[in-house]
Formats: structure tokens, C-alpha cells, sequence
């Protein structure tokens, strides 16, 4: 109960609440509003139906009144506590109680509430059974096909491969990323070296916690630019980092701007990519729209083809931050 309703409350001529969760008393309206006699068979009801509301309704008379939290109190329900004889001393009281009431929740409703700053806490995550590191498994032929495809996107100097030789969503095709925060495993990604042999093989097969974010381990405090891809690959190729889809979740904006650096985001070159794009606006960052040649679709393959130096500084060239610059190269941009 609001302190207005205790007030409001204190003063009915009954305090017994009846099964119908009213308060039933003699309506002191009933002569006002042209009944020839004043009621004493209880026709009048009070209810509270929750913290912010009070409601009041005759019938007998019809006369019907309340109050709400964030409106002031009508000259009708004035009347109506007049009526059963509320003191006019206490009824000022009830009105500076209804203004204090009003004036909280006008400023409880107008401070919106403080969305709390997400702090990752992923989960450690172990790789596939019998996971080793690639280099440990070369004599196997199908570990060096996987070796010879990484090496052949000059992606095998990179990271710390590894391959196992389970069944497993037939990880043996496959080059295993352990995904790592803080240097610990939160989880793992299988790319299948290669194209895949049918449309029900996937390309990637991946495990780790939503909002998990990559390569967050190789932003070190010296770098002035945190480049945001959408592959893990990607990210790789220019030691960014990669949000895993094409969309960027509020959570992962947050890790992301903690990292207190000029976001740089470079969207695919398909249609996924103008989604992320939009998220790079949303959230205030820069998008690069690097000029390559229209066969490359994406950042590992640009560093493929001119090596990692060229393509940062063609990135950080082509940075913008201005929505509408950005709308003219897109035209250019996306296929
Ligand atoms: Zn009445």
C-alpha cells in the first residue's frame, strides 16, 4: 500500500474487506446525486487493485470516482472523503501526499533504466575427442591435406592448429581452431579443408558460448584500431577480431567498446554484410569499405592475394564514419 492509500484507507467507515476484495460502506454521495434517501444498505465500494490505484463506485446512485498514481486528485474524490467525513486537515495532508507520490514516479519513469555492462563469462569448453596439435600429425595424410589447405590460404603460420581424427562431423577433414579468451579454451571451430564434397557436409562446425567473441586475446593495450570481421578466419588473417555472424549483439558491443579503441567493422561483401554493416552505424563505429578486386569477398582472402600490410592500410585508408559517405561506397562495395 502507497502512503495515499493508507490515508485514504484509514479514514473508511469500515475497515473490514469484504470477499470481493471491496470495502462496503453507506454511499455519503447517494443524496447529491438525487436518491430520496441516504443509503444504508452499503451500496458504496472502495477497492485498491493494486499499489498505484484507488477506485469507488455506488450502486445506487451511480456516482463513481478514484485515483491513480501520476494524475491529481479529482474534486470528486475530494467530495467523496469529505463526504464520509474526512478531516479537511487530513485531506491536505492526502494531497501533498499524492503530489510527493506523483512527482517520484514522474522522475522514476523518466530515468530509464541503467542497462548493466556486460562482463564475458564464458565457458571453458574442451576441444573434440583425440585433438592434438596439427603439427604432431603430419604422417597421417589426412592431417597434411589439412595442413597443405591452410598453408595454401597462408593462414597455417597463424594459430595453433589442431586435428583429430574422429568420426566426429568428419573432424578428420577438418583444421580445429581451439577459440580461446583470456588463454583459455571457450570453445572450438572446425572448418572442413576445402570446398565441401555435398550441401549436407557444413562448411564450419562450431562450439562456444553465445556472444563469444574472437581474437580478443591478440588486442593488446599498444593498438590503436580493433578490426571487427565476421569470420573467424577473417580475423584471424589481420589479428582482429570476429563476432561470428553478421550480427552484433548488445553484449558483445559492450566487450567490444571496453576494449576502448576506434572500431573499424569490414562487412562481407554479400548481403549478410549490409547487416552488419547497419550494426557498425547502430553502434556508432567506423566501417571500411577496402578497394579490392571483385573477386575478393572477404578479408582472409585479401590478405591471401596482397599479403596483411597492404590490406590493413588499404582498411584503415577506407574508414568512415559518416552514415551517408557510407552509403555511396556501398554501391560500389556489395555485390
Ligand atoms: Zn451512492
Amino acid at each position: 500500500m502507497s502512503l495515499v492509500q493508507d490515508i485514504v484507507r484509514s479514514y473508511l467507515p469500515t475497515q473490514k474487506l469484504g470477499h470481493n476484495g471491496w470495502f462496503s460502506f453507506n454511499c455519503p454521495m447517494c443524496l447529491h446525486n438525487g436518491q430520496p434517501r441516504a443509503d444504508t444498505r452499503k451500496r458504496g465500494g472502495m477497492q485498491f487493485p493494486d499499489d498505484t490505484s484507488i477506485r469507488y463506485s455506488c450502486f445506487n446512485c451511480g456516482f463513481k470516482t478514484g485515483w491513480r498514481l501520476g494524475t491529481p486528485l479529482t474534486s470528486r474524490f475530494r467530495k467523496l472523503l469529505q463526504g464520509i467525513g474526512m478531516p479537511e486537515a487530513e485531506l491536505q495532508r492526502l494531497i501533498i501526499a499524492v503530489l510527493k507520490e506523483n512527482e517520484e514516479h514522474t522522475l522514476l519513469s523518466a530515468v530509464p533504466v541503467k542497462r548493466e555492462t556486460y562482463v564475458p563469462n564464458w565457458k571453458y569448453t574442451s576441444l573434440p575427442a583425440n585433438t592434438r596439435p596439427l603439427v604432431e600429425c603430419l604422417t597421417d595424410p589426412r592431417a597434411l591435406n589439412v595442413a597443405q589447405y591452410l598453408h595454401s590460404r597462408s593462414l597455417l603460420e597463424l594459430a595453433d592448429w589442431m586435428w583429430s581424427d574422429s568420426e566426429d562431423f568428419e573432424l578428420y577433414n577438418r583444421a580445429i581452431l581451439p577459440l580461446t579468451y583470456k588463454g583459455e579454451i571457450k570453445g572450438w571451430h572446425a572448418r572442413y579443408a576445402g570446398d565441401v564434397p555435398d550441401k549436407k557436409t557444413r562448411k564450419i562446425v562450431k562450439k562456444h558460448d553465445s556472444d563469444y567473441i574472437y581474437g580478443l586475446d591478440a588486442q593488446t593495450a599498444d593498438r590503436k584500431y580493433v578490426i571487427v570481421t565476421e569470420g573467424e578466419y577473417d580475423a584471424l588473417s589481420i589479428s582482429g577480431i570476429s563476432v561470428g555472424t553478421n550480427r552484433v549483439s548488445q553484449n558483445q558491443a559492450d566487450v567490444i567498446n571496453a576494449l576502448h579503441k576506434e572500431v573499424i567493422v569490414i562487412p562481407d561483401r554479400d548481403r549478410a554484410g549490409r547487416d552488419l554493416e547497419e550494426a557498425a552505424i547502430s553502434y556508432g563505429w567506423s566501417v571500411s569499405h577496402p578497394v579490392w578486386d571483385k573477386s575478393i569477398k572477404d578479408t582472409a582472402k585479401a590478405v591471401e592475394v596482397y599479403g596483411q600490410l597492404f590490406v590493413l592500410k588499404n582498411i584503415i585508408e577506407h574508414k568512415e564514419s559518416n552514415k551517408i559517405k557510407l552509403s555511396i561506397t556501398s554501391k560500389h562495395y556489395y555485390e
